[in-house]
């Protein structure tokens, strides 16, 4: 039976994982973490995401925890419209909204029974041999495996290791993002309740609400980001911090901050691959390693884009490796999944480059070039259904 061995229990490697395992695969996942959980927040499932997602699994019942995501357009912080809502058209998966206990969730029941599960295993070493199978260890053990999925994320020590022109830069924000459950929610006027993004001078605030099915019966996710670094304070200093900067923002900003508690806040630095590896697959024995997710192009959220991309680059594996045997046949399919990754992710990084500077515009001329540039982006930030990011299509 052909093995892998998969790095990391985020959305990547459970998506990945699964996959491998449905075709056949023997998988080892292993988790740093003492348990496989779902950070306490939702994320947009962009056309791209969704196609992925069927692609990996179409009996995933993913529609059933996914809310369609309403159009709210862009605002100024005084509520003027920089881009109307309208209506998207028909075609193909629509944008949704998720809560990510029910993603992983959804993502640990395809499992199956071809996965074994370690967690608390933290790897910091990779060997890649000419001839033998690679393996990764955490000091103790060595793993080997025909295939060794490294989804371990933006500090990736594989990614180190074998791509070290590939370093964690700041991008220049920091992020918090909260799920106000559905019973402290604020009552929103049918304007205000689709949600939709605010662009401010160096702010950008985000909301969008969850469907009723989802965990803790919905309520709404909403994202702040803010030039700057990361804020050292107790979250409850951050939350006071946040109501003051988002003070005179238009209807509903005030009202779901002030609906947050600090024990939901989830504040992040913003992180970056900068540049991006020079590959993402590294053939060796009878097969080779391959980076998913963010270990291979970790990017600013401005795009709603890193997971999408993940389970891209799970589909696409696992398209590629699908009858693949060990040996020479399985080697060319590693190499050609960076073929297959590297070009699409870097574009996407592209765009998001061009966003971070849009959210980062300050003073009168840059907010000026700024709101006129919102044409051209516009598709992007709406996650307009024709948008190029949101255009990708499963390998057959
Ligand atoms: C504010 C914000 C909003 C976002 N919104 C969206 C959105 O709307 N849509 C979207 O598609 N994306 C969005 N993203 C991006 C998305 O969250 C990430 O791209 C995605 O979580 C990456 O998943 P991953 O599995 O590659 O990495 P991770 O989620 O980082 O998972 C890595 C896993 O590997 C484990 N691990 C790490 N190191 C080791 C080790 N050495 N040994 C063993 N295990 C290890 C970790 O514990 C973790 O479980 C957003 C990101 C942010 C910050």
């Amino acid at each position: 039976m052909r093995t892998a061995v998969v790095v990391g229990a985020g959305m990547a490697g459970l998506a990945a994982a699964g996959a491998l395992a449905r075709d056949g695969w023997r998988v080892t996942l292993l988790e740093r973490g003492e348990r496989v959980a779902a950070p306490p927040t939702a994320l947009v499932l962009w056309p791209n995401g969704r196609r992925a997602l069927d692609a990996l699994d179409p009996d995933g019942g993913w529609s059933a925890i996914a809310a369609p995501l309403p159009d709210g357009g862009v605002r100024r912080p005084d509520g003027q419209f920089l881009v109307a809502p309208h209506t998207r058209p028909g075609a193909g998966p629509a944008p949704a909204v998720v809560h990510l206990e029910d993603l992983y969730d959804a993502l640990v029941a395809g499992l199956g029974e071809n996965v074994e599960i370690r967690t608390g295993v933290e790897i910091t070493k990779v060997r890649t041999h000419r001839v033998t199978r690679p393996a990764v260890g955490d000091g103790r053990v060595f793993y080997d495996a025909d295939l060794i999925v490294a989804a371990d994320g933006i500090d990736s020590p594989i990614r180190h290791a074998l791509a070290p022109e590939a370093v964690v830069v700041g991008s220049g924000f920091a992020a918090w993002q909260a799920v106000v459950p559905a019973f402290r929610a604020p009552a929103l006027a049918p304007d205000q309740a689709a949600g939709g993004e605010t662009l401010g001078a160096g702010y950008r605030f985000v909301s969008m609400p969850l469907g009723g099915r989802a965990a803790g019966r919905g309520g709404v996710y909403w994202v702040a980001t803010a030039a700057g670094a990361p804020r050292p304070e107790p979250p409850a200093t951050q939350l006071a911090l946040l109501c003051r900067w988002f003070a005179a923002w238009h209807p509903p900003v005030g009202e779901l901050l002030a609906a947050t508690r600090p024990e939901d806040l989830v504040p992040q630095e913003v992180r970056e691959l900068r540049p991006l590896p020079r590959s993402y697959s590294f053939r060796c024995g009878t097969g080779g390693v391959v980076l998913l997710g963010d270990a291979a192009h970790a990017m600013p959220h401005h795009l709603g884009q890193g997971a999408c991309l993940a389970f891209e680059d799970a589909a696409t594996l696992r398209s590629l490796v699908a009858t693949a045997e060990p040996g020479a046949e399985l080697g060319a399919a590693v190499e050609q999944y960076d073929r297959a990754r590297r070009p699409r992710t870097a574009s996407v990084v592209r765009q998001t480059r061009r966003m971070s500077a849009v959210v980062q515009a300050r003073g009168r001329l840059a907010l000026r070039a700024r709101n006129a540039a919102l044409g051209s982006l516009r598709p992007r930030i709406l996650g307009h259904a024709h948008g190029s990011a949101a255009d990708w299509q499963p390998p057959e």
